[in-house]
């Protein structure tokens, strides 16, 4: 071979050499901030954060959510929002409609992926929002009860989906019937049930579906206030028995403290939490609680940072559509 040549494939081969160095040099990188993630995620699930004195005197809370944001396309639903929940906790959420309360939801529940940046901690431990999916206990917005099941069978959907078998899922909820005022009507379908009572079968089905944390939203928000009021009560009963953690959606002022520990009052769209109010009231709660002074007070302050977020809420709705 003419040296010409031979200097030629020399050169040829040299440069093959240098990229596949680069791109070995590329891979390496690559791996090893892979590498760097999984210890990060290890280390944040596995080994708690020290605790101060004073924190390890608190329980620690069973979900917290910092700097959590969520964008749809040109919509900012949350942005920014911060909030814990402790174990047994009954915590009530209010704020405008369309300020994201829903969506804080589906994050909780695991049904969608907060924005980067954001930090959500179930249990003490990191998580994406996925890894929350089945953990939760979720009662959405509509109650959602298949008009082709009847109570008993509507009752135990979430335990059939985890494959409990059925007649032992039928057995655990039949036991829970009279509970929930649902006595007799194991054979009933959707229809010829009341508005309070498909609630109650939606209710028994998150309750079922055992989890520490429940989330309802506004199960009551379609009911009339004196089937309402008698709910609420039913609910507070049935949540001292059991001792879950509720994180509770509503747009009832009253609501939110008659059954709320704590209030959380959201800010207009981008929804964050404008206000974090603790009721201090006694339980169990009487009907009449409603009327006393303490109730009064924290009802003013809740209804000013309400109505300062719905008008903020009303007005950009309003030049909106002037834009339009
Ligand atoms: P709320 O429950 O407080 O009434 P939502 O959480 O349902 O409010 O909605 C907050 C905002 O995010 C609304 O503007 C809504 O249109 C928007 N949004 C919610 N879910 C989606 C989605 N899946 N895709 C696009 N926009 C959404
Ligand atoms: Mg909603």
């Amino acid at each position: 071979m003419p040296d010409l040549q031979k200097m030629a494939l020399a050169h040829e081969l040299l440069r093959e050499f240098g990229s596949a160095c680069l791109r070995m040099r590329e891979a390496a990188v690559i791996i090893q901030r892979d590498v760097l993630s999984v210890q990060a995620a290890i280390q944040t699930t596995v080994t708690p954060a020290a605790a101060s004195p004073e924190a390890a005197a608190r329980p620690s809370p069973l979900l917290e959510l910092r700097a959590m944001t969520k964008t749809f396309g040109q919509v900012t639903a949350l942005a920014g929002l911060e909030a814990s929940v402790a174990p047994g906790e009954f915590v009530t959420v209010v704020g405008p409609s369309g300020c994201g309360k829903s969506t804080l939801f589906n994050i909780v529940a695991g049904l969608e992926e907060p924005d980067a940046g954001g930090v959500l901690r179930f249990e003490g431990n990191s998580c994406h929002a996925a890894d929350l999916l089945g953990r939760v206990s979720f009662m959405p917005q509509r109650d959602l009860l298949l008009p082709w099941r009847n109570v008993v069978d509507n009752a135990i959907l979430a335990l059939e989906v985890e494959g409990v078998p059925r007649a032992k899922a039928r057995a655990k909820a039949l036991k829970m019937l009279p509970e929930f005022g649902l006595a007799g009507f194991e054979k009933q379908y959707p229809h010829q049930l009341s508005g309070g009572m498909r609630q109650r079968v939606a209710l028994m089905r998150t309750f079922l579906f055992e989890r520490d944390l429940m989330l309802l939203d506004e199960p009551f928000g379609a009911l009339d206030a004196l089937t309402r009021a008698m709910m609420q009560r039913w609910l507070l009963d049935v949540w001292q028995k059991y001792r879950r953690t509720i994180l509770f959606i509503t747009h009832d002022v009253d609501e939110a403290i008659f059954l709320g520990d704590r209030v959380l009052v959201m800010t207009a769209r981008p929804g964050s939490v404008k206000l974090e109010q603790v009721v201090d009231l006694p339980r169990p709660r009487r009907p009449e609680i409603v009327t006393a002074p303490e109730f009064v007070r924290l009802k003013r302050t809740l209804l000013d940072a309400i109505e300062e977020e719905s008008m903020k809420s009303f007005q950009s709705t309003v030049a909106q559509e002037k834009a339009l």
